[in-house]
């Protein structure tokens, strides 16, 4: 169980300082803690045989606020520094997971729910904080006061310790039972927030939708059933808690019920003072928290490990596509890519998506790849920049494998605009720059004026610094994908590759942003996936996907002659286009 907790190591060591003043701190309170049942028992002591007197008792209670004074300062201090380590590990940890995501590759994402990385990232990271933080505190606890009170026990009388210790055994087989049924209810729980939160966020994600359709009574029931899933499985484990804590305090008051009848007896035959009859209830009631902590510290502690196996699944996730190049590239890219042979398949699929595709572009040349949808055009353009996988020699940019191009060169290299429009809560000049730096003024001119956003922008109150999103505005979807291609514009790349990127702006629009880019990158490679035919038509080759194989190549005058594929395609399209389908 606490090698899971192995990844944490740093942490502890970075930390180190903290733990020490903390820990110290604990220690120190837990000493202060033992001997005020000693103060208690030499003043009832001096009472008992009549000499005491008023200075003596004003001396003992001055010395007991004396102790509680500095154990209140000593608590403030470990749990400042106890809790604050747990809070370092927490961020730490946290830091770590989202560094670790950011380098995994498209394909674990296709594996994994987004609702169970947030579950990840919020709830198991808390659990790791409280093992690590709490967990600590009570093990110290558990383990020192609990040893130390027994051993002051054991000082005023061994036989009535011996007698008063008899529930333990008991304690300690109950906390067994009850904290290996918590882990199980807890996992379950863990497991049932990340449905609820998956099931919000498709709620939220598919509001549109949802109203569309007058669906709200369905999503309302979705998010309402996992819902109660989730309370009920709460109310499992809070059932458990709830036996747990009546009968510890149950098992300790049995052990009182014993100290009374014979440490009473102990003290009339004369064996203990009347002070050690005192003192030794005092030990008892103190010991009830280090043995409450030993149960608990094995419930913090394996909420903690189950969470941190679940942490550890993901921080062992290895990359599938790594960086690692013995010998990288260190050209400059011009832009001439070939496709060589090229078959892929999507992980778990029998057919592959893509079969022996050979496609080559020059450097400066304008590619455009047609198709039906489904016919592998998206998973192509994807290959390029080396977001999925495939074996190496069969995608070279200049002659070279992409294998052996430094990933970060190589999408640098690559302008790439896909169907989905991300944008992100920021300004529309951030969200084109995108944390690029030294953007001057003509370019960006000269980029809203190639995606034809310059009179849009305009028109906004607060021009390109206007805030897009929740609380900012609303893009149609013309205006976002001409936004993301201004994106793609800003680096200038020698390879631009467009995945059906204007495909929710007007045709004429289109044809002038076409023309402007085109223009703009002369010499620069372009691959463009398109419906219409007034764009793929400009294109020095079309290239034509058919369920994942190339079937034809040429350009458009070629094609057209041939009565092929293509041809009817175009037919298509034209009489579509003509009637205004857009
Ligand atoms: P296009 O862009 O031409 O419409 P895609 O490249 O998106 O086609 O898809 C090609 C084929 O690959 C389709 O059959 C599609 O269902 C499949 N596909 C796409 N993405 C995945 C994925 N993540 N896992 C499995 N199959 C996929
Ligand atoms: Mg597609």
């Amino acid at each position: 169980m606490l090698k899971d907790f192995k990844p944490l190591k740093t942490y502890f060591i970075e930390n180190r300082i903290a733990l020490i003043i903390g820990l110290t701190s604990l220690l120190f309170v837990d000493t202060l803690q033992l001997f005020i049942p000693r103060i208690i028992k030499k003043a009832i002591d001096s009472l008992t045989i009549g000499q005491a007197s008023s200075v003596l008792l004003i001396k003992y209670a001055l010395l007991i606020v004396g102790m509680a004074i500095t154990m209140a300062i000593f608590r403030y201090i470990w749990r400042y520094f106890v809790f604050g380590h747990s809070r370092r590990v927490e961020k730490a940890l946290r830091n770590r997971i989202y560094k670790h995501l950011q380098t995994l590759s498209i394909s674990f994402y296709w594996r994994t729910k987004t609702g169970d990385l947030m579950a990840r990232a919020v709830n198991d990271i808390d659990a790791v904080r409280m093992a690590s933080g709490m967990g600590l505190v009570a093990l110290t606890d558990g383990f020192v006061l609990g040893l130390a009170t027994i051993g002051f026990m054991l000082y005023i009388n061994i036989k009535l310790t011996l007698i008063s210790l008899i529930p333990t055994p008991f304690i300690f087989y109950f906390t067994l039972i009850i904290t290996r049924k918590m882990g199980r209810e807890f996992k379950q729980v863990q497991q049932t927030f990340s449905e609820l939160t998956e099931s919000v966020r498709e709620a939220f994600a598919g509001i549109r939708v949802i109203k569309a359709y007058n669906r709200q009574a369905w999503g309302y029931s979705r998010v309402k059933e996992k819902g109660e899933t989730y309370i009920s499985n709460n109310l499992d484990l809070a059932r458990t808690l709830a036996i747990f804590f009546p009968m510890m305090t149950l098992f300790t008051n049995l052990g009182l019920a014993v100290v009374i009848w014979i440490g009473g007896r102990l003290t009339i035959l004369g064996n203990i003072t009347t002070g050690d009859f005192v003192a030794f209830i005092s030990y008892l009631n103190l010991l009830t928290w280090p043995m409450m902590a030993l149960g608990w510290v094995t419930n913090l502690i394996q909420r903690g490990s189950t969470s941190m196996r679940r942490i550890n699944d993901i921080l062992d996730e290895v990359p599938q596509i790594t960086n690692k190049i013995t010998n990288p590239f260190r050209g400059v890219i011009r832009g001439k890519v070939c496709l060589k042979g090229l078959t892929f398949y999507y992980p778990e699929e029998k057919v592959p998506a893509l079969k022996d595709i050979d496609l080559r572009t020059e450097a400066g040349q304008t590619v455009a790849i047609v198709g039906p949808v489904g016919s592998g055009k998206s998973t192509l353009l994807q290959i390029i920049p080396r977001l999925v996988e495939t074996e190496r020699n069969m995608v070279q940019i200049d002659e070279i494998p992409i294998h052996d191009i430094d990933l970060k060169k190589l999408r640098a290299s690559i302008g790439f605009v896909t169907q989905e429009t991300q944008l992100f809560s920021d300004t529309i000049f951030n969200n084109i720059i995108f944390g690029r730096e030294g953007v001057g003024e003509d370019l960006m001119k000269n980029i809203l004026d190639v995606s034809q956003l310059a009179v849009d922008i305009n028109s906004f109150p607060k021009g390109i610094h206007s805030l897009l999103g929740e609380r900012g505005i609303t893009l149609s979807g013309g205006q976002r994908q001409r936004l993301t291609i201004a994106r793609a514009l800003v680096s200038n790349p020698p390879i631009l590759i467009l995945d059906d990127a204007l495909s929710q702006v007007d045709t004429r629009t289109e044809a002038t942003v076409l023309n402007r880019i085109l223009e703009m990158r002369q010499g620069k490679t372009n691959i463009i996936v398109s419906h219409r035919l007034s764009t793929i038509r400009r294109a020095d080759i079309i290239y034509v996907l058919k369920d994942g194989r190339l079937v034809e190549k040429g350009d458009h005058t070629n094609l057209l002659e041939a009565r092929s594929e293509y041809a009817r395609l175009y037919e298509r399209q034209q009489l579509s286009e003509e009637l205004g389908g857009e």
